[in-house]
């Protein structure tokens, strides 16, 4: 298929690399000049790129930069033609994602909500998994693509209801890694060995994707961004936004989002978001291993 492939950060840019090593004829755009993508051609602007293409498919930060990227200066709504698809695998607001695709439908193109869950290691090894919303005939002509780059896909409802779904997704990881951290942090003050206590979570039902997913890192202090944690405050804040819309309270999220913001004080915002343990860690005092700092 003919795609155009906007956005080159940690997921788009091994994405859109899988798209062109399955055949498909791929034009990539990047916000930042300098990158490029094995097999495809590169464009100079959101609307080149989009041109007499089948599919406009988007990696980007957050709502603001899609938008920006759609509807924006060299955007991608002059070059949209009867029959296009979008397709958004940012982490964007539901009510949003709505407005867009009433806004691109007035020229017949249909949006398709398609956020990922799977990470850095996900989106190179082609396994990620799709959250997608909008109509089923639409997701259907997608498929090879989804299949280029991931290993399932699960359709949510209309569109908006992949987006929905996604950042219900991201406040479960947040708060599991949140009680994984202060676990390993309580731990080690009590004298408990993180390497001794790991054989235990993973023996019983606190062991989860998450931990499993995060421990390595965490042992390795390695806290290089596979998801920033900049960007997990985003979600954060998108899953308040929403239980504000519908009267929701979510009094563990909010707490969470409090530790986010010190973190992002303490100068871990392009961390990976498992730095929110340097945080707990500071507080208390010492460094997971069990040993005092
Ligand atoms: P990233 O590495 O920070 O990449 C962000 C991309 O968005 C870059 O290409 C950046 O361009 C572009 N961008 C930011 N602001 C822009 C603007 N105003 N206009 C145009 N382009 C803009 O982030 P990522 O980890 O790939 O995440 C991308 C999306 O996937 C996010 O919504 C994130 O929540 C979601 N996601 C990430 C993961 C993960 O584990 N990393 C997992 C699931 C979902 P520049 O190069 O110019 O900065």
């Amino acid at each position: 298929m003919k795609v155009a492939f906007l956005g080159l950060g940690i997921m788009g840019h091994a994405m859109a690399t899988n798209l062109a090593k399955a055949g498909h004829e791929v034009v990539v755009w990047n916000r930042t000049p300098g990158k490029s993508v094995e097999g495809a051609r590169t464009a100079a602007s959101p609307g080149e790129a989009a041109q007499g293409v089948e599919v406009v498919w988007m990696c980007l930060s957050d709502t603001s930069a899609v938008e920006s990227v759609l509807f924006g200066a060299n955007g991608v709504e002059p070059s949209l033609t009867d029959g296009m698809i979008i397709a958004d695998s940012s982490t964007i607001s539901p009510s949003a994602t709505r407005q867009f695709a009433e806004r691109v439908a007035r020229k017949g193109v249909q949006y398709v909500d398609s956020p990922v869950t799977g990470s850095k290691a996900g989106a190179e090894s082609g396994t990620l998994i799709f959250i997608v919303g909008g109509e089923e005939a639409t997701i259907e002509k997608l498929k090879p693509l989804y299949a280029a780059m991931g290993k399932k896909i699960f359709r949510m409802g209309e569109t908006s209801k992949g987006q929905s779904a996604k950042i219900v997704m991201n406040l479960q990881i947040a708060l599991i890694y949140e009680g994984f951290a202060e676990a390993l942090t309580l731990a080690a003050k009590l004298g408990v060995d993180a390497q001794t206590l790991m054989p235990l979570i993973q023996a019983s039902m606190v062991n989860s994707g998450v931990v499993t997913y995060k421990a390595p890192f965490v042992f390795g202090r390695d806290f290089a961004a596979n998801f920033p944690l900049k960007l997990m405050r985003k979600d954060i804040r998108l899953a308040l936004e929403a239980a504000k819309e519908s009267r929701v309270k979510l009094p563990g999220l909010e707490t969470v989002e409090d530790i986010y913001d010190m973190a992002i004080e303490d100068g871990h915002a392009d961390l990976d978001y498992a730095a929110t343990l340097l945080l707990l860690e500071k507080w208390a005092g010492i460094e997971v291993k069990g040993q005092a700092a």
